[in-house]
């Protein structure tokens, strides 16, 4: 596995992106909404580079795989804060097509916030099918596909501390 962001580079660009999103909001309560589970990490990491009061909500957005039309979505929200009348930010792993940041942005939209913004840890360049674009992005990086720092292939390699290129010759070969 080729490492693509370093554990310090990761960090440096996730200090990056709090610093941002605070000069945006500066010190109003934020309401962060969580998609699971890719966000995890870069969750519990931004969250303690904000210094506004912060809530935490997850949501949990997943496509369909097989028996249905790909690229539709199944979206549970059984675990959301009531968002009425909040700022909210929705924070997602990566932005591919964009579909999934899309979904979430409008179901979050419909809870009657008074602001919706997202953020994103990874914006994978040329693949981006909706018109809506993150407001936040750590990093862009070319069209390969990912795992490590919470994101995951077949629910493995979460855990990595790094973000690596999963070949397409290891994504054969692995079937744990
Ligand atoms: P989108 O809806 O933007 O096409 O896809 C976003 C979702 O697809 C992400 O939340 C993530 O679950 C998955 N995804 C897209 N690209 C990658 C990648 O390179 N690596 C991993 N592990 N997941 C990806
Ligand atoms: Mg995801």
């Amino acid at each position: 596995m080729k490492t693509l962001l370093s554990e310090s580079q990761l960090r440096g660009g996730v200090d990056e992106m709090a610093q941002a999103i605070t000069r945006r909001y500066g010190g109003n309560p934020l309401t962060i909404v969580a998609v699971m589970t890719g966000s995890l990490v870069l969750l519990a990491d931004l969250i303690r580079q904000l210094n506004m009061p912060v809530r935490v909500s997850l949501i949990q957005a997943s496509s369909y795989r097989g028996h249905t039309e790909p690229g539709q979505l199944w979206i549970r929200d059984d675990m959301m804060l009531d968002v009425t009348g909040r700022d909210v930010l929705v924070v997602d792993d990566i932005f591919d097509t964009g579909k999934t940041l899309q979904r979430v942005v409008e179901c979050v939209g419909e809870m009657d916030p008074n602001s919706v913004s997202s953020a994103v840890l990874l914006h994978k360049e040329g693949r981006q099918q909706v018109a809506l674009t993150p407001d936040f992005v750590a990093f862009r990086i070319p069209d390969e596909f990912v795992v490590g720092y919470g994101l995951d292939y077949q629910d493995l390699y979460r855990n990595l501390p790094y973000l690596a290129v999963l070949e397409p010759s290891e994504i054969e070969a692995e079937t744990v």
